[in-house]
């Protein structure tokens, strides 16, 4: 029954929270907060919702809105540089799980000096130390970055997504409000929505996983599973758009605690060699790398496509277990879920990345955790099946 626990000191949780950030701040006791975010959150209003209440209570406050998608080492640099005479005491990270990464590795590298690279952080390092006191509110229900204890930084030298973990990249807070997540468009609703589902499933089967990664896979699987469909042909639907919300940083609590596996360990390679956004490299991997590992671990799997409703409960092990696959095989083919191929990946250039892409995947450890763990072989295996 050991276990380490990890989870934000506080999380508000619902419809409109957002606008609570001030009583957040005082509660952590930060009065002059940098928001960490991306140009669409500024252009698009979302950033108003924070700031409009910040501006009414006469906060001030700084904005480093540069981030781009799936952060890279040289915009961690840049942000840096943003932050470096700024007298702040604390750090608000508003938008996809992007800008929250990045604002984590600002933090970590905050606390580390000056000229330290972030690559020196990435696993095996434990990455514990942070300058400031960090508040993360999503956009997207998605990554559940607000509430791990890690952080994804492409190392554009190598061409690596680097995996950064410890309590430094665990926010100490998050507000956690659906609303924000409405005008989430439908392919990036798909993507973080099995990215999500991708936590969720992965965290229950880990190695790794314990009594606590359990209770918050199930809530999860529970959440996502039945609306995972449904927020992607209803952007309207409130309850869907709340459920994947509250299911998302759920399945990063259970990650967070249990660790990936298989399918992350390789779908970080498709990212960073071809610029596949997360969740959708997630996806691309999720049904091979699933009937891959179904038997070591069919009672856990079985389990799960009972939770998510892809399953009857009066389903045995085997016959849920098959249902499970053919669920992630169905929910692919209808949230428009390209493989490597009809997403524009020539099969010479994903032939010639295979070893490295196999070799980053290993390195990372996140296949240790795998109910069957792969070598090589395998590896290169599943990854030559989805390129068809
Ligand atoms: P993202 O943050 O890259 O956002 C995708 C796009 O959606 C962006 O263009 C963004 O501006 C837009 N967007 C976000 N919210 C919106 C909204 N409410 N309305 C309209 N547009 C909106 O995507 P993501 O999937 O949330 O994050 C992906 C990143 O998170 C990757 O770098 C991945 O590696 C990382 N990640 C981190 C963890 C962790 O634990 N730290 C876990 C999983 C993934």
């Amino acid at each position: 029954m050991d276990m380490n626990v990890f989870a934000p000191r506080h999380m508000d949780i619902g419809s409109g929270a957002s606008s609570r950030i001030v009583a957040m701040l005082a509660r952590l006791g930060v009065t002059r907060p940098l928001i960490v975010t991306d140009p669409i959150m500024v252009s698009l209003g979302l950033i108003d919702r924070i700031i409009e209440p910040l501006d009414q209570a006469g906060i001030g406050y700084h904005v480093f809105s540069e981030t781009v998608p799936e952060p890279v080492d040289t915009i961690i640099e840049t942000g840096i540089r943003f932050a470096a005479g700024l007298d702040i005491d604390g750090i608000i990270a508003f938008g996809g799980g992007s800008p929250i990464d990045t604002a984590k590795a600002i933090n970590i590298l905050r606390g580390a000096g000056q000229g330290v690279p972030i690559r020196d952080f990435k696993v095996p390092y434990v990455a514990d130390h942070a300058a400031l006191p960090l508040i993360a509110i999503p956009t997207t229900a998605g990554t559940g970055s607000e509430a791990t204890r890690f952080t994804v930084i492409t190392d554009t030298a190598t061409d690596e997504k680097m995996l950064i973990a410890g309590l430094g990249a665990l926010p100490v807070a998050a507000i956690v409000d659906f609303e924000l997540s409405m005008s989430v468009p439908p392919r990036t609703t798909a993507d973080t929505g099995i990215d999500a589902f991708t936590h969720a499933l992965e965290a229950f089967v880990s190695r790794r996983a314990n009594l606590v990664s359990d209770g918050y896979a199930r809530i999860a699987l529970r959440l996502i599973g039945p609306h995972l469909r449904t927020v992607y042909r209803e952007p309207d639907n409130r309850a869907a758009r709340e459920a994947m919300m509250l299911g998302a940083t759920m399945a990063g609590l259970a990650f967070s605690n249990a660790s990936v596996a298989l399918v992350h360990g390789m779908s970080r390679p498709i990212g960073a060699h071809f610029h596949v956004p997360h969740g959708m490299s997630n996806a691309m991997l999720l049904p091979a790398v699933t009937r891959y590992s179904l038997n070591a671990a069919l009672p856990r799997y079985a389990e799960a496509a009972r939770l998510a409703g892809f399953a009857p409960e009066s389903d045995a092990d085997q016959l849920a277990g098959a249902r499970l696959l053919e669920q992630l095989d169905s929910i692919n083919h209808d949230l428009g879920v390209p493989n490597p191929h009809a997403f524009g990946i020539g099969r010479d250039s994903w032939d010639e990345r295979l070893p490295v892409m196999a070799a980053q995947a290993l390195a990372s450890g996140s296949p240790a955790n795998n109910p069957r763990v792969p070598d090589t072989a395998a590896i290169l295996d599943i990854y030559a099946q989805i390129h068809r």
